[in-house]
């Protein structure tokens, strides 16, 4: 699997900062309204530190943003995708395979779930990471079949009521809205397959 550390770093922070207002409104629903504020400032530390992440092999690029973003996303889903990002960094090899991101994946949301204490259809990022891991694992795997599982997979957190997280103070009232995270997550996977199929 060829990785252009480079553009792919490029392309999910640009996709995160400019959804930033999208993630910060979908978080005012059910939170704090400052989703999109704290991934922006996470992901603007990712590009200012580029040079020294891309000069590392990968798993060690890995680690390197998962730390920058526990230190600059603050929030809840700071430590959790910072936790996300080190996973895979102690899970991929240096020159991964497209059959080492399933279980790679599947690691990272084993970690997110013991540092963030959610399971499954608790309204968050996991909701969509989970399908995704899961859709990675099938033969019929594809970029497109990807995407369109984290597109499904975040429009599915709507009809669910928050059990984790900020959002679960709101209770019954948090039905009807997606999870800022599982867009979040959505937006991130969608610019790494798009990296990696060679079309971003
Ligand atoms: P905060 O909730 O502290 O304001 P953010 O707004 O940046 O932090 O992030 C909120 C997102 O974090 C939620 O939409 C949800 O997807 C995710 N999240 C919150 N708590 C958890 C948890 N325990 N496990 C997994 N994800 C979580
Ligand atoms: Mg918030």
């Amino acid at each position: 699997m060829e990785v252009n550390l480079d553009r792919m770093i490029v392309t999910v922070a640009e996709r995160v900062i400019t959804a930033a207002d999208e993630l910060t409104a979908l978080d005012s629903a059910v939170g704090d309204a400052d989703h999109g504020i704290n991934m922006k400032r996470g992901f603007e530390a990712v590009l200012v530190d580029k040079a020294n992440i891309v000069a590392k092999p990968l798993p060690e690029a890995l680690k390197a943003i998962g730390m920058t973003l526990v230190m600059k996303v603050g929030g809840a889903s700071g430590p959790l995708y910072g936790t996300l990002f080190m996973s895979l960094g102690k899970s991929l090899p240096t020159e991964p395979r497209l059959s080492d991101l399933a279980p790679a994946l599947s690691a990272a949301i084993e970690a997110v779930m013991a540092r963030g204490k959610a399971s499954f259809n608790n309204k968050t990022m996991l909701d969509v990471l989970g399908p995704v891991a899961a859709e990675l694992a099938a033969d019929s795997a594809s970029f497109a079949s990807v995407r369109r599982t984290a597109a499904e997979a975040a429009a599915a957190t709507i009809p669910m009521k928050a059990i984790r997280g900020r959002a679960s103070f709101l209770g019954e009232r948090s039905i009807g809205h997606m999870d800022p995270g599982a867009r979040s997550s959505h937006i991130m996977i969608k610019a790494v397959a798009d990296c990696l199929e060679g079309r971003a």
